[in-house]
């Protein structure tokens, strides 16, 4: 494992201890910021929101962009666009981050969790339509959950490390079912399936720009939808609901101040200006250690689907069974490179152990073995 460390050393010019995923500021950053703090608009309201929403549609394809305070908000919003209630139920996939699962109970809804598929690390749409077929019927055109006599209203599959789920498929099963697609693109910010980029597959989808993300606002995150209505609601829901008036302040239903301050959307306007840059540097990295892992017995480096363009956001290693993945982390960690397990399946958790499951077989199998290794941008 010595010539692991070796390289990843190699890679990144340094003997001293290697993140996982630092962020880059080699552009505008300090310019914009300035400016922005010159103008004091640095809260609620100034032209780098109104930008940054223009440049996000634009690089996306999305029709409309909101900017939100981080991707958890995001979700939430988007999750309460479609609909999301009381005592309904949303299918996700266990193998995701945290903030897919909070978001879905912020609207006292419960998850579902549906097996990924081991090529994608994503929603598996096998599983998925296996799970409805075998599980629920449409009645007076919503889809209920006939263990549970819960509605399902909504599905948020969610693009791992950057990698394209089968979206389409997964699309046009919801379609059929009456659920609402809602994409967790969180991490997918630069990713194209079939030549489309992720989060617009979906009627609304979330992105993050945390510290850890591709790129990053120190926190935020973004709404992207086609429909104008719901960006014209997403937009009125994360800005506390304020009916527009010159200086009368009244409210005409329980909003969130989910709204960017300026100041962060300063720092993303010039993060934008990189981002083709940093795409490059990673889909660089991931061909070399792609290249190097396959002389590398027992680690297979975890490479892009097929038919989808990956934004290597965090690259990844699959080990040969837990034991192997425990010895790796120790070894990397001990010695200066920074490597992370993938997350624990949400239904361990203590808060969503009482959650329905299909088979999580490819789940399981991917929870023992995944490994993350430095992924930084290199300069
Ligand atoms: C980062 C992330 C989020 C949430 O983003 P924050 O900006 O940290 O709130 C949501 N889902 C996934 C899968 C993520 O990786």
């Amino acid at each position: 494992m010595n010539n692991i460390v070796e390289f990843v050393q190699d890679t990144y010019k340094t003997k001293e201890f290697i993140p996982l995923h630092e962020p880059r500021f080699t552009g505008n950053e300090k310019k914009y910021l300035n400016e922005c703090i010159d103008s004091t608009f640095v809260s609620s309201v100034g032209k780098f929101v109104d930008e940054f929403e223009k440049k996000i549609a634009d690089f996306t394809g999305a029709k409309y962009a909101i900017a939100t305070t981080n991707g958890t908000s995001a979700l939430h919003i988007s999750l309460l666009l479609a609909d999301v209630q009381k005592d309904d139920e949303v299918i996700t996939q266990p193998l995701t981050f945290i903030a897919t699962c909070n978001a879905i109970s912020y609207c006292n809804a419960k998850p579902v969790f549906v097996d990924v598929d081991l090529d994608t690390l994503g929603l598996s749409p096998s599983s998925l339509e296996k799970f409805l077929d075998e599980n629920c019927e449409i009645k007076e055109s919503r889809c209920i959950n006939k263990t549970t006599g819960k509605t399902i209203k909504a599905c948020v599959p969610m693009h791992t490390f950057g990698h394209p789920c089968r979206i389409d498929e997964i699309k046009d099963i919801c379609e059929k079912w009456h659920i609402v697609l809602v994409e967790d693109a969180a991490e997918s910010l630069g990713s194209y399936y079939k030549g489309r980029h992720t989060g617009t597959f979906a009627k609304l989808a979330a992105i993050s720009f945390n510290g850890n993300k591709i790129i990053t606002s120190g926190g935020g995150g973004c709404i992207i939808t086609d429909d104008e209505e719901l960006a014209k609601k997403a937009k009125h829901i994360t800005t506390t609901a304020k009916v527009p008036h010159r200086w009368e302040y009244t409210h005409d239903m329980i909003g969130y101040n989910y709204r960017l301050p300026n100041l962060n959307a300063a720092l993303l306007v010039a993060q934008l200006e990189q981002l083709e840059l940093f795409l490059q540097n990673k889909r660089e990295l991931a061909k070399e250690y792609e290249e190097f892992f396959t002389n590398i017995a027992d680690i297979t480096f975890i490479k892009e689907p097929q038919q989808s363009r990956s934004n290597y956001w965090l690259h990844a290693v699959l080990l040969k069974d837990r034991a192997d993945r425990d010895e790796f982390l120790k070894f990397t960690n001990d010695n200066g490179v920074m490597t992370r397990p993938i997350w624990t399946l949400m239904n361990r958790l203590e808060m969503f152990k009482e959650c329905q499951c299909t088979d999580l077989t490819n789940s399981i199998y991917l929870e023992d073995r995944v490994v993350n290794i430095p992924s930084s941008v290199r300069i």
